[in-house]
């Protein structure tokens, strides 16, 4: 009968704190408290709950308003002058392709210097945006002046590739 008790008090059941009609087969190991499978994030340090990972991840995303605004523009008016720059000449479609990435992770490079490397939750997004909001820009300004849709490729791709380059370096740094 005792070691029944015991074992019946090994195997308490938890339920999940969020989720009171579930069981709670994880602990978040910060905090300490039961949490359903749904519930659990699962991190390179082990299982948390969704407010761990939330206060860990603001501290980590340092940068203001401000600072998301100034890499946006700084996104938006460098990969504007190169889009524009690649509008004038005419690129071949190859050295879009070759030159593409590393203008873009130029532009990257500059916008994360500017706001001291800082780091904002939709920074990448964001950036990537005006990066590819930028380099169309030669296609918008057609586009708005005349009312004609001019398929520059050139331009196209440039803007693609760069807005992933962007994204890329953003998400890669370390
Ligand atoms: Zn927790
Ligand atoms: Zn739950």
């Amino acid at each position: 009968m005792a070691s029944q008790a015991q074992t019946s008090e090994h195997e308490e059941i938890h339920y999940c704190e969020v989720h009171p009609e579930r069981e709670a087969t994880l602990r978040c190991n910060r905090c300490e408290r039961y949490m359903c499978v749904q519930c659990a994030v699962q991190t390179p340090v082990g299982y948390r709950c969704r407010q761990c990972v939330r206060s860990q991840e603001d501290k980590y995303f340092n940068a203001s308003d401000s600072d998301l605004l100034i890499t946006g523009a700084i996104c938006l008016v460098l990969s504007g002058i190169a889009g524009w720059i690649i509008g004038q000449i005419g690129l071949w479609l190859l050295f879009v392709i070759i030159l593409g990435a590393p203008v873009g992770g130029l532009i990257a490079e500059v916008a994360l210097r500017a706001v001291q490397r800082r780091r904002g939750r939709y920074m990448k997004q964001v950036s990537a945006a005006a990066t590819a909001i930028g380099a169309l820009f030669p296609v918008l300004y057609i586009f708005l002046q005349a009312g004609v849709f001019v398929p520059r490729l050139d331009v196209i791709l440039f803007a693609g590739i760069a807005a992933f380059a962007v994204y890329g370096r953003m998400a890669m740094r370390g």
